[in-house]
């Protein structure tokens, strides 16, 4: 589960890391109220007013702007709030921009240019240990960094059991090139920006830029947080903070469903019982010369009810040319879900696209019959290359 930046800010805060002060706003009078009440709290004169969406890159698209007076933040605010932001992560179509957050100017003049940095925490899944990435080429794309200045790009790799060790700290902060103050507030930085990412079970954290103000201050002026979905249980207070517009619509109602459902780009819808049939069978599909429209695992229990629900998820992508439902009978009996393929499509009245069904296992035959013998537009395979052959002929 991903976090809007204004959330993943509060998170950091909460853990004593210093990060860009701000308000979330919805309106451009909200705007306006939020930057003065920032004045008030902070000194700000500017203000930096920022798209809350779940998409990097907003700076580039025109979701990033800075404003100087009241008047701006309004008709900044007005012009960001509505849009549909395109940035390098988002569809052509862009995602629509509900809220803002108004935030402190922390680039102002002073004894030193501030200096933008760039830091990650994660799970390096080839050791085993969290791993804290990071560089002196913040502000940019870190697969830029990565392609065209690899050795800009710094590892410091921590065992979970004993924890970010001091020297650690240190070592980032010395490999940053800082001294002095700039020294010491990085190292703090760097500890309860760890703490933060191990008590909250997060999967990610990206903090692009980590500024160094010119006042040799170090924050947070991003915060991309990804939460460990299967760790949600225990933080009620951070599950609540999903925003449900940010996501897939199709997905979110899937889920609902209890149905593991991920939208993809093609044309030919599955229905799957198990993960890794569902894995093979897209494979199945690509050699057929289709692309699939989506993931669907349907669980051990493709019953009439689940197998109406996973036909209707599947209707709702409009690019679904043919559904191919392949289920191994190891668990479920074949002929039960044949019935429930049956009723599923009676209920329905008319889908219009058609329909190939692979039933494998116990009582694959009688579940055939089935099929063949109820009279719908419905075609019956039981090898695997067989539905392969018939969705290449109903494409074609
Ligand atoms: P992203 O484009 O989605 O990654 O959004 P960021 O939060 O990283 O902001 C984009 C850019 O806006 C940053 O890299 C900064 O250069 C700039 N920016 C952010 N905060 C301030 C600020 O307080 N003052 C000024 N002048 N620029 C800022
Ligand atoms: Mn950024």
């Amino acid at each position: 589960m991903n976090l809007h930046e204004y959330q993943g800010k509060e998170l950091l805060s909460s853990f004593g890391v210093r990060i860009q002060r701000g308000i979330v706003a919805q309106n451009a009078q909200e705007a306006v109220a939020a930057a003065k009440q920032l004045t008030e709290d902070t000194g700000t004169g500017w203000h930096v007013i920022k798209a809350q969406v779940h998409a990097g890159g907003r700076g580039k698209g025109g979701g990033v702007k800075l404003a100087k007076n009241l008047e701006q933040v309004e008709e900044i605010a007005g012009q960001i709030i509505g849009m549909d932001l395109v940035t390098p992560q988002t569809s052509a179509e862009g995602k629509r921009v509900h809220q803002v957050l108004v935030a402190e100017d922390v680039y102002y003049p002073g004894d030193s240019e501030p200096e933008e940095y760039y830091m990650s925490v994660l799970l390096n899944r080839g050791t085993g240990k969290n791993m804290i990435m990071y560089s002196t080429e913040g502000g940019m794309d870190i697969e830029t960094v990565a392609e065209e200045t690899p050795h800009l790009i710094f590892h410091e790799e921590i065992d979970p059991a004993i924890g970010l060790m001091p020297f650690q700290a240190r070592r980032v902060a010395f490999n940053l090139g800082l001294s002095g103050l700039a020294f010491k507030e990085m190292t703090k930085f760097v500890s309860s920006l760890y703490t933060a990412y191990v008590k909250s079970d997060s999967s990610l954290f990206e903090i692009n830029p980590v500024l160094k103000t010119s006042d040799s201050k170090i924050m947070a002026v991003d915060a991309k947080v990804s939460l460990d979905d299967n760790a949600l249980f225990r933080h009620k207070d951070l599950a609540e903070l999903r925003d449900l517009r940010e996501e897939n619509p199709i997905e979110v109602e899937a889920g609902k469903l209890g149905l593991n459902y991920v939208d993809l780009d093609g044309n030919v819808g599955c229905m799957v019982n198990g993960a890794g049939l569902a894995m093979a069978t897209m494979d199945l599909i690509k050699q057929a010369g289709g692309e699939p429209a989506n993931f669907l695992d349907v669980g051990g229990t493709a019953d009439a009810a689940r197998v109406e629900a996973a036909f209707k998820i599947i209707l709702k992508d409009p690019a679904v040319k043919a559904i191919l439902i392949n289920i191994f009978g190891g668990i479920v009996r074949c002929d039960r879900v044949a019935q429930g393929v049956i009723d599923a499509y009676k209920n329905m009245g008319t889908i219009n696209v058609p329909i190939i069904v692979r039933l494998q296992g116990t009582n694959a035959d009688i579940a055939k019959d089935l099929i063949d013998n109820s009279g719908l537009d419905v075609m019956s395979a039981t090898e695997f290359q067989e539905a392969a052959d018939k969705v290449q002929q109903v494409l074609s």
